[in-house]
């Protein structure tokens, strides 16, 4: 068997140990003589497996009583509207803070369904620093802040969870839930589909506070678009995305078997600082971001030489160093280096870059 080390924004990387679990259950679940995707959501059998994906995640986080944790479709952008068309009905705006591509299209899906004001923005940096929360300009009577805390285009992540008192403070951690410890207790919702760090494309995860359930959304949002819907039936509205659900629990189940998500957070610390020191001691690869602000999930670097891009990434390739093309926008290269990266291919794309170096 040869598996590459693939640093793939998303679909990305799963952990090895998953993916053989997966396949050693895929044609008798637990003794059901099915495979999980022959169950129906309705039975007992998946009812309980949803529970204890739910108190999984519950533990890894510590996620206090009055949040509930819903896992949805529609991925990404599908709460790009959800939370406007939620939570700012009778607000006279919703506050955004623009960091990079995510952030600005949340904002301009923000846009159809009220006054969303920037509260920051930070293109007047080149995206290669953030605005701090004390720097936000918030009107008081907004309906919420939202932010992203880890631009997964940019590379650049904010080093801490911003303070806010006055507002709910929504997130999109769609690229780093799970790869550090927050306290969630900070936040009104976070959000975060599967296909980064928590699992496969076809379900998200929201985590939110329980009141702000009871903010009415406007008359014709649909069902299907309403948090307080699935809050009431424990995500099982209608047919939810069965396997995606239970893929994304057997990785709850993996970050548990590792040490929880505060040995995850050491691990990407080490492996994002070595790869940054590696760039950072080279003259022929570079990263102009605020070191502070560096993402510990994308790495995103320029060669200084862009007519080598092509080579680079062809002589990657033939190393088993899959998908490090950098996103259009930005250009360059991008390795993104989720929970599932073992260090070991992050140490085997730092010898390639110091191969590549001495002898392109
Ligand atoms: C990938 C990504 C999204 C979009 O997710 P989809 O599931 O494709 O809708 C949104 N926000 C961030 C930060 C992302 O990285």
């Amino acid at each position: 068997m040869s598996r590459v080390y693939n640093f793939s924004a998303g679909p990305a990387q799963l952990p090895l140990e998953v993916l053989q679990q997966a396949q050693g259950e895929m044609l008798d679940w637990h003794h059901t003589g099915m495979s999980l995707m022959e169950i129906p959501h309705r039975s007992e059998n998946f009812e309980k497996l949803a529970a204890s994906i739910e108190q999984d995640l519950r533990d890894l986080l510590d996620i206090p009583s009055d949040y509930s944790v819903l896992f949805l479709h529609g991925g990404g952008r599908t709460q790009f509207a959800m939370v406007p068309m939620n939570l700012a009905q009778g607000y006279s705006s919703m506050a955004y803070v623009n960091t990079g591509v995510w952030s600005e299209l949340a904002f301009e899906e923000a846009k159809r369904y009220g006054h969303a004001h920037v509260a920051a923005c930070a293109s007047k940096n080149n995206y290669l620093d953030l605005p701090l929360a004390p720097e936000w300009d918030l009107p008081a009577d907004a309906a919420y802040v939202h932010y992203t805390d880890n631009e997964t285009i940019q590379g650049i992540e904010y080093p801490a969870i911003p303070e806010i008192s006055k507002l709910p403070l929504i997130t999109d951690m769609s690229s780093n839930l799970l790869s550090k410890l927050i306290d969630v207790k900070k936040f009104g919702l976070i959000y975060a589909c599967a296909q980064k760090n928590l699992g496969i494309a076809g379900i998200t995860v929201v985590i939110i506070r329980k009141d702000l359930l009871e903010r009415t959304p406007f008359d014709f949002t649909p069902s299907m678009l309403r948090y307080a819907v699935h809050a009431k039936d424990k995500s099982l509205y209608n047919t939810p995305a069965t396997y995606p659900w239970y893929l994304t629990g057997l990785v709850f189940n993996w970050i548990k078997q590792q040490g929880g998500v505060a040995k995850m957070a050491e691990h990407n610390q080490r492996k994002a600082a070595k790869l940054y020191k590696m760039i950072d001691n080279s003259d022929f690869y570079t990263n102009k971001i605020n070191p502070l602000c560096r993402s510990k999930m994308n790495v995103v670097f320029q060669l200084h030489d862009e007519a080598l891009n092509q080579k680079f990434l062809a002589d990657a390739n033939k190393h088993g160093l899959i998908n490090l093309k950098g996103h259009r926008i930005v250009g360059g290269m991008r390795a993104s280096i989720y929970n599932a990266m073992p260090e070991k291919g992050v140490d085997a794309l730092i010898e390639f870059m110091r191969d590549f170096e001495r002898t392109a």
